[in-house]
Order: C-alpha cells, then sequence, then structure tokens
C-alpha cells in the first residue's frame, strides 16, 4: 500500500460501501475502504437486519432530524439505485395495526410525523379495509403506506462495493484499524492485517465502523461523549407454504410502534404520558416485532440459461427467483418475525435470545392465526444505538481537520445509507 492515502473509510458495511461508491463517481483521489472481516457481504449489522426500505413515517423532526431527511431521500436513492444497478428489490407497501384502543393515538402521530415528514399517499384503513391488503391480518385499525418496500440487503452491499472497486476504490479485507493518531495535518493509521501490523497516512478519515464507531472517535478523541449502547434483535421465520390457510399477500406487516422501558417492559399507557417520558429517556420507542417478506430462493444451476435479472449466490447455492410477467422479483415464501430485541453480554453476542413463544405472543394480535408450531428461529443482528441519544450523528471533528464521524447509524440505516453518502460528499467537499 502507498504510505499516503487520500482517503480512508473504515468499515465496508452498506453506509461505507455507499460513500465509496458516491465518492468514487467524480472524486479524483485516492480512497482506501478497510474492513476487518474477510468478505465484504454486509456482515455486522447490514445484513442482519429486516431488509425493510422505510417510507419516513416513524422518524419525527423534532426527535431525530437527520434520520427523518435522510431516510424520506434514501428511499427514493435506493429505489432508484437497485433498479439501474439490479440489485432485487420490491415496493410492498406496509401496513401499520393497531389492535387496541390505546393504540390509536400512537397510530396518528405515526400519521402526522408521515405528513409532517412529505410522506405521499398515506390512508386510512378500517378493519375491512386491512382485510382487503391482507386477508389473514387483523386490527381495528391501520396506516397503508405504499412506498415502503424490501430489498436484498447483501446484494445491495456487494453491487455498491463491486462499482466503487471499479471506479478505482481500494478494498482490503481482513485489515482491522487497532489505532489513530492526529498528526501535522495526518491521521496515522496502525491496522492489523491478518498477522501483520501495517502503517500509513491519510488526509482524510471517515469513521463508519458501525458498532465499534464510537471506540475508533475515542482513539481520536477520549473526549467524545458518545457511546454505542448495542441492542440486540432476535428474528425468526415463517414459511407460508406450510400454512396456505393463513396465506400472506407480501406486504410489510407492523404494530403501532410503542414506548417500552429499560427493563423491556411495554410501557402501556395513554400517548400523551408515553410522549412526557420519552423527552425524559424513560422510555424508547420501538417499532416493535414485525413480519416482512423475503425473496424467493431457487438452487443455483450452474447450467441455467443465462438469466440477466436472476442474481446468484454461489456461495450459497441459491438464485433469486425473478417473474418476467409481472417483471418482478418473486417474495414471500418465507417471512422475517422480529426483531425481538434484549440487551447483549457484548457487541459480538450474535447468540439467540427469544424463544418462539415470545415471537408468537408478539405477532398473535394481529396475524391471529398463527401458531407456535409455525414459528422457527433464525438470525439474529445487533443495532449500534446511542446511548441517550435518539438520531444518527455525523459530524465532522472542528478540532481535526479532515475527521468524519458516523456514529449509532442504526435502522434507518440500510435505507439512508445512499442519502447519508451524499451528505458526506458535500462534508468531503467543503473539507477537501
Ligand atoms: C436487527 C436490525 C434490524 C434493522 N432493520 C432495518 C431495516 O429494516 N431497515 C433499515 O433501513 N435499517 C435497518 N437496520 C439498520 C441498518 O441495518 C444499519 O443502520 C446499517 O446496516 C448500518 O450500516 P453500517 O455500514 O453503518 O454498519 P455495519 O453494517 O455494522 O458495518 C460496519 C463495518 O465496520 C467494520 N468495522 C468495525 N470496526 C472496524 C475496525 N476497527 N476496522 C475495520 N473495520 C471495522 C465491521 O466489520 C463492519 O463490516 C436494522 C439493524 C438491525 C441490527
Amino acid at each position: 500500500m502507498t504510505e499516503e492515502v487520500r482517503i480512508t473509510i473504515v468499515g465496508a458495511g452498506v453506509v461505507g460501501c455507499a460513500i465509496a461508491y458516491e465518492l468514487s463517481k467524480d472524486f479524483n483521489e485516492n480512497i482506501v475502504v478497510i474492513e476487518k472481516n474477510s468478505q465484504i457481504n454486509g456482515e455486522n449489522q447490514s445484513s442482519r437486519n429486516s431488509g425493510v426500505i422505510h417510507a419516513g413515517i416513524f422518524y419525527s423532526k423534532d426527535f431525530s432530524p437527520l434520520k427523518s431527511k435522510l431516510c424520506i431521500e434514501g428511499n427514493r436513492l435506493l429505489y432508484d439505485f437497485c433498479e439501474k444497478n439490479n440489485v432485487a428489490f420490491k415496493k410492498t407497501g406496509k401496513l401499520v395495526i393497531a389492535t387496541e384502543n390505546i393504540e390509536l393515538e400512537y397510530l396518528d402521530d405515526v400519521f402526522k410525523t408521515a405528513n409532517e415528514n412529505g410522506v405521499e399517499g398515506i390512508k386510512y384503513l378500517d378493519q375491512d379495509e386491512i382485510k382487503r391488503f391482507e386477508p389473514n391480518v387483523s386490527g381495528i385499525a391501520a396506516l397503508y403506506v405504499p412506498s415502503s418496500g424490501i430489498v436484498e440487503s447483501t446484494q445491495l452491499v456487494t453491487k455498491l462495493y463491486k462499482v466503487a472497486e471499479s471506479n478505482g476504490v481500494i478494498f482490503l479485507t481482513e485489515n482491522e484499524l487497532i489505532d489513530a493518531e492526529y498528526k501535522n495535518s495526518f491521521f496515522n493509521i496502525t491496522v492489523k492485517s491478518r498477522n501483520l501490523i501495517e502503517k500509513f497516512k491519510t488526509k482524510i478519515l471517515i469513521n463508519s465502523a458501525g458498532l465499534y464507531s464510537d471506540q475508533i472517535a475515542k482513539m481520536l478523541n477520549k473526549q467524545l461523549g458518545l457511546e454505542i449502547e448495542p441492542i440486540k434483535g432476535d428474528y425468526a421465520k415463517f414459511y407460508c407454504n406450510k400454512r396456505p390457510d393463513i396465506h400472506l399477500n407480501g406486504l410489510n406487516i407492523y404494530p403501532v410502534p410503542f414506548g417500552y422501558y429499560p427493563n423491556g417492559e411495554r410501557a402501556v399507557i395513554p400517548f400523551q404520558q408515553f410522549l412526557e417520558l420519552f423527552k425524559q429517556d424513560k422510555v424508547t420507542k420501538s417499532l416493535g416485532v414485525h413480519l416482512s417478506p423475503t425473496f424467493d430462493f431457487s438452487a443455483y444451476n450452474p447450467n441455467s440459461i443465462y438469466n440477466p435479472k436472476s442474481i446468484s449466490n454461489k456461495s450459497i447455492g441459491k438464485e433469486l427467483l425473478f417473474n418476467y410477467k409481472n417483471n418482478t422479483y418473486n417474495i414471500g415464501s418465507t417471512v422475517l418475525i422480529g426483531p425481538a430485541y434484549s440487551k447483549p453480554q457484548n457487541k459480538e453476542d450474535y447468540k439467540n435470545s427469544r424463544k418462539e413463544e415470545y415471537f408468537y405472543n408478539m405477532i398473535k394480535p394481529f396475524f391471529p392465526n398463527i401458531m407456535l408450531d409455525d414459528i422457527s428461529i433464525f438470525q439474529t443482528g445487533i443495532r449500534a444505538k446511542l446511548k441517550n441519544l435518539k438520531d444518527f450523528v455525523i459530524e465532522a471533528d472542528s478540532s481535526m481537520h479532515g475527521l468524519i464521524n458516523l456514529i449509532g447509524i442504526d435502522s434507518p440505516g440500510l435505507t439512508s445509507s445512499l442519502a447519508i453518502a451524499k451528505y458526506i460528499r458535500n462534508v468531503v467537499k467543503y473539507i477537501i
């Protein structure tokens, strides 16, 4: 590696790869991405998520202005990128379901936030209208959100990385940043590269290290008051084909977001009371355990006639199914159930904590005919949530020219990734 790098990005999750992609479009600079994992496939947060393209209805301008802005912008950019770059996606629409009277005010708040954010096409649904969208889903009222969808997140990360690489960005896997120091207007970077320790200098350092972004920021500024408080999110699966009697039509089905106390117990309180506690950080708001369709696969056939829309994943022996009649990907044979949140032991605690019963109890109110046997435990993701803060932190450090920290990029970071990347591009243009 050259001793001096112009721009270094730490972390090749969806955000680091999106930034590399965006900067590679018109910066005639040398750009290096360092990634501690051995592959660039979104392991960590970027593939262990719901894969939901959020519409921007949950993040208010008052409490999380960056999430609100970047989610709305990211939603449009993501659909456009996927369409142009053959990444599997589908605009499925979403139902946000209220099942009890106490939830109606919470539902109104989602509607208000969506309107303030300028999300188009939202409609209130009554009990019968819910059934017209999803006959096997129940509620007393709901919101229909047309611009929500799903994306195959591993494909997205891989595509961003491949395009950036073909534009000249260098990706170094199995390279972990272990130390950083600011001296004479440069960052001196130390990386563990397999079994070797290597050092280089960089002019601009973009810290996009997900769960570890707080630790990297603190290597440079010990006074930094930000801390990632990781949250574990367990998933289960429901194989629809096993229960054709409770077929789902492929929308994202969410309960109404509700408050939760620090011990994980649901705060069953009127909305105004919740709002007071939320402002004081005494409760958190959770989108809840929801149902999201996933993309259908067939076994990968190396001898099949070339299909330009099918996306093969030889490593797992599967191929995404594309329906030429409808010009869309097949989805919904398997439905994700989750995330069920809990506190992990540490940032690497990927052991599943929630049993089938937990998922069952969470979804039963709006998906009443599901049975315990229909639920199979799946994977776990860990969110890089900031302690006592509700928004993303994306900032250039004024005391160290060239340092840009992205800390607490939790949900809706997948949806927002391309908007975050454009935001960073402007910051880089300004400081370069
Ligand atoms: C359970 C769950 C559900 C979610 N659901 C959704 C959803 O439906 N929709 C949505 O929009 N968002 C969702 N999110 C949020 C979204 O997944 C994240 O915001 C997004 O993936 C963050 O991407 P990232 O690149 O910042 O982080 P990551 O994907 O965590 O990537 C960070 C990278 O940095 C690397 N790294 C860390 N430390 C170092 C180091 N010292 N040196 C080198 N490399 C390092 C890591 O190996 C990793 O590859 C969800 C998140 C979780 C956990």
